[in-house]
């Protein structure tokens, strides 16, 4: 079966209540979206079978919860003020984002690198990602914050407290999952990409020597959690080295793990081997020593990390996608969601079809054996509800 579109998608979300558009009664508000009762428990059992998988079930795993709103400097040494804030321009048909500088040429007539299309840029942006707020009584410079834009941050300035309050040795690695923000120019493609979203972030610290191997083996790792855990279609999903020219700035290589969502081959997870810029980073800035002791040697030296990243949303649009059917039924066609049992938000139902049942919902009488109380009819209306 071809994969369903986005719209069809968030129109099953919002029907049977996974999703709603964010204050829906005023209008909406772009790349903000709520989570209704069959929503958020989905969305709990992802993450809780990411945890399970990247914290519980490992010895040399860590968790943190760290808060949203972090010291304005943290974002000045991790290159987020500078780098979320060069001049942008987004094609307005695929919704990538290219910085100006890379594209050549007129942008109202050079056709977007990656979906071919002509005129779907916007104008160059200078646009800094990140939502700012103010801490404190007084609108004024001192007092400027950032809502975080990734996790990780929050997992580099914990470094030395969870060194020192765990006593770990190298490889190991901490994970955090928790609300993000990005002020994206177009959010867009239902859950895809939203201003407020979660993600699933873990550090993995490693000797610079071991750096290659331990990011082929989280590479390998993720792709199986969401094949084998979250059983996502083996066809549908694939590895995609970064090129060169694509890497961010923290980033000596990056493979992304994609899914072939409708709008075509997209990043559903991130698996990057951000070196040691972060924790050098904040070492100098904040003069504070973030090294690893190594007994072995007795030197210190500042680990490299390998980072596997996700957003929760993402994974709950990929999973909507992958188990979406629509099955022929004798008479009408039903949607059924191929979902994992851990994943399902729903264990099992019982449903009641007695008479009394039957004179309220009299459009099912026909539908149903005298006797009404047999296993058959009690499937078989499960079935009507499902149609309808
Ligand atoms: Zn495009």
């Amino acid at each position: 079966m071809p994969a369903p579109s986005i719209e069809v998608i968030a129109n099953l979300a919002k029907r049977r209540g996974f999703v709603f558009p964010s204050s829906e009664i005023y209008g909406g508000m772009a790349g903000f979206w709520d989570y209704g009762p069959l929503g958020v428990e989905l969305k709990s059992n992802v993450k809780a079978a990411w945890w399970r998988a990247m914290v519980q079930r490992r010895d040399d795993i860590v968790g943190i919860d760290a808060a949203i709103v972090m010291h304005p400097r943290v974002w000045e040494a991790s290159g987020h003020v500078a780098g979320f804030s060069d001049p942008m321009v987004d094609c307005r048909n695929c919704k990538l984002r290219f910085r100006a500088e890379d594209l050549k040429g007129p942008l109202d007539q050079i056709a977007c690198p990656n979906c071919g299309q002509r005129g779907t840029f916007t104008e160059a942006r200078q646009f800094n990602l990140m939502f700012q707020t103010h801490v404190g009584p007084m609108t004024e410079t001192a007092s400027v914050a950032y809502l975080r834009p990734e996790t990780a941050q929050g997992i580099f300035v914990n470094f030395a407290n969870v060194l020192t309050t765990t006593r770990r040795k190298l490889p190991f690695g901490i994970a955090q999952m928790g609300k993000a923000f990005r002020n994206e120019i177009t959010p867009g493609n239902f859950i895809f990409r939203d201003r407020e979203f979660e993600a699933m972030e873990m550090e993995y610290f490693v000797p610079p020597p071991d750096e290659d191997r331990w990011f082929a083996y989280w590479v390998e790792e993720r792709l199986r959690w969401w094949t084998e855990e979250i059983g996502i279609g083996a066809d549908r999903i694939r590895l995609r080295p970064h090129e060169p020219d694509e890497l961010s700035h923290y980033s000596r290589q990056t493979t992304d793990i994609e899914y072939q969502f409708p709008i075509g081959w997209s990043e559903l997870e991130g698996v990057a081997d951000r070196t040691d810029f972060d924790l050098s980073a904040h070492a100098a800035a904040s003069g504070r020593d973030l090294s690893f002791f190594d007994e072995a040697t007795g030197g210190h030296l500042v680990p490299f990390v390998i980072e596997p990243a996700a957003g929760v949303d993402r994974a709950v649009l990929t999973v909507l996608i992958d188990a979406y059917e629509e099955e022929k039924l004798e008479r009408d066609t039903r949607v059924v969601l191929h979902l994992k049992p851990h994943l399902a938000p729903i264990k099992a139902a019982v449903l009641v079809t007695d008479g009394g049942d039957l004179r309220r919902h009299g459009q099912h009488r026909q539908a149903l054996p005298a006797a009404g109380r047999d296993r058959h009819s009690v499937l078989r209306h499960g079935r009507r509800r499902d149609a309808r």
